[in-house]
């Protein structure tokens, strides 16, 4: 902890429903925030409307309600903070760190796939296309080699030279999740971020963000994931099962069983968390799991 106050949060996109994965992140967050006298904040990110399922929002909500998980300030909604996005890349921009990218997903499979932008508008469009996105461009960033502790997974390190020039601004006009999520955090003074492990391949974009933007870095603690039995894929799917308040007791006993936390016995949902709560201990979340759950 740097001193700060600890401020932490929870942040589901409304294209699906709340599943088990998605669960286990919330209970992780909420406990490490509490556990820690810290404040626990609610950011729905809904930066995507064409993903963004109707009524999913509010249903999520009612959800994390239902299990006990009760936020802390107002609500925020990814929607309503453009224009915090839009002076971001403003800045980036006059800071000569973006360039235009004329390529869709079709020129950049040709040359190798989206994994690593190859670099082709960065001295200049490649060819002419009105909708252009906007990229970091990795190279301007002061930082080589990007490292950092994660409470969970350990010391990280990772060559700036192994991440592509990612994409802030879509062609479509809509802001990339880097570019929002690095702002919000910032704006919002969040200190501690507690999230799914596969956001880890984000992170070291958002360490250089934070960098070129001279914002203070949070810590992170990147959990493990929790496979589908259905799906045998990640249960990130928007196909896992949502999670149901009437199942609520079980599902959070789950949780923590799935967090290696010292067991909490079956009560009301507010019982049990804070409980959980009391017990919490970071060090015992295990770096990864082959478990999986229906
Ligand atoms: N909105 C992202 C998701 O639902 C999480 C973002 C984050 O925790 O940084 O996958």
């Amino acid at each position: 902890m740097d001193g700060r106050p600890y401020i932490g949060r929870f942040a589901p996109s409304p294209s699906g429903h709340l599943h088990f994965g998605s669960l286990i992140a919330a209970v992780a967050s909420f406990c490490d925030a509490k556990s820690n006298h810290g404040t626990w904040l609610l950011r729905i990110e809904n930066l995507d409307p064409p993903r963004e399922v109707e009524g999913c929002a509010d249903d999520i909500l009612r959800t994390l309600e239902g299990f006990g998980l009760v936020w802390d300030n107002v609500v925020q909604y990814q929607s309503k903070r453009h224009h915090l996005y839009n002076s971001a890349l403003h800045k980036l921009k006059g800071l000569g760190m973006t360039f235009e990218c004329a390529c869709s997903r079709k020129d950049l499979a040709t040359v190798g796939g989206l994994d690593f932008y190859p670099g082709t508008c960065r001295n200049g469009i490649s060819h002419y296309k009105e909708e252009k996105s906007i990229r970091f461009q990795v190279s301007k960033s002061f930082i080589e080699n990007v490292t950092y502790d994660d409470l969970v997974q350990g010391s990280q390190n990772m060559l700036k030279s192994a991440l592509g020039d990612f994409i802030l601004r879509r062609a479509d006009g809509y802001f990339a999740y880097h570019l929002a999520v690095v702002i919000d955090d910032a704006e919002q003074g969040i200190t501690n971020i507690v999230r799914g492990a596969d956001l880890m391949d984000s992170t070291p974009r958002h360490l250089l963000l934070q960098d070129a933007l001279s914002f203070k870095s949070p810590l992170y603690a990147h959990i493990p994931l929790a496979y589908n039995i259905m799906e045998d894929k990640l249960s990130k799917s928007t196909k896992a099962f949502p999670i149901q308040i009437q199942n609520a007791p079980n599902q959070i006993y789950d949780a923590l069983k799935f967090l290696g936390q010292s067991e909490v016995g079956i009560d009301s949902p507010e019982n049990m968390l804070s409980q959980a709560i009391h017990q919490w201990d970071i060090s015992k979340v295990p770096k990864s799991s082959n478990t999986y759950w229906t």
